[in-house]
Formats: C-alpha cells, sequence, structure tokens
C-alpha cells in the first residue's frame, strides 16, 4: 500500500484523517492541513488508513494496493 494526499490544498484540516490512523496522517501546524508521515504503512494499520480514506470529506487521500 502507497498513501499521499492529492491534492493537498483541497485538505479542510479537520484532523478525521489524524484521529483515525495518527501513525500515518497528522496536522501540519504550520499550515493546519494534513500530511503523511508513513508513505507505506505496515499491514497492521492499512484499515485504520482505509477508513480515512472512506471518511474524508474532501476525498484527497490516494490509495495504491500492492
Ligand atoms: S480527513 Fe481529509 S480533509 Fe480531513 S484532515 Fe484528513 S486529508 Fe484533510
Amino acid at each position: 500500500m502507497r498513501v499521499k494526499i492529492e491534492p493537498r490544498d483541497e485538505c479542510l484540516g479537520d484532523a478525521i484523517c489524524a484521529d483515525e490512523c495518527p501513525e500515518v496522517f497528522v496536522i501540519d501546524e504550520e499550515d493546519g492541513l494534513a500530511t503523511v508521515t508513513n508513505e507505506s504503512p505496515d499491514e497492521s494499520l492499512r484499515d485504520a488508513v482505509r477508513n480515512a480514506a472512506d471518511e474524508c470529506p474532501a476525498e484527497i487521500i490516494i490509495i495504491e494496493e500492492d
């Protein structure tokens, strides 16, 4: 799995993704937008990443499955 946020400037900064999977998503303190800290999450995190993508209101969390 590969994870990215694109286009990042459409992020609403609501932290839904960071709440769902803080191991992969954090809100950048500089601009208040989500950023990916782990682009290749382990298997144990993948369901949480998929949930974050499903719940993202901007639909900008992009997952490329292996
Ligand atoms: S859930 Fe989507 S809109 Fe909300 S902070 Fe994460 S990437 Fe941004």
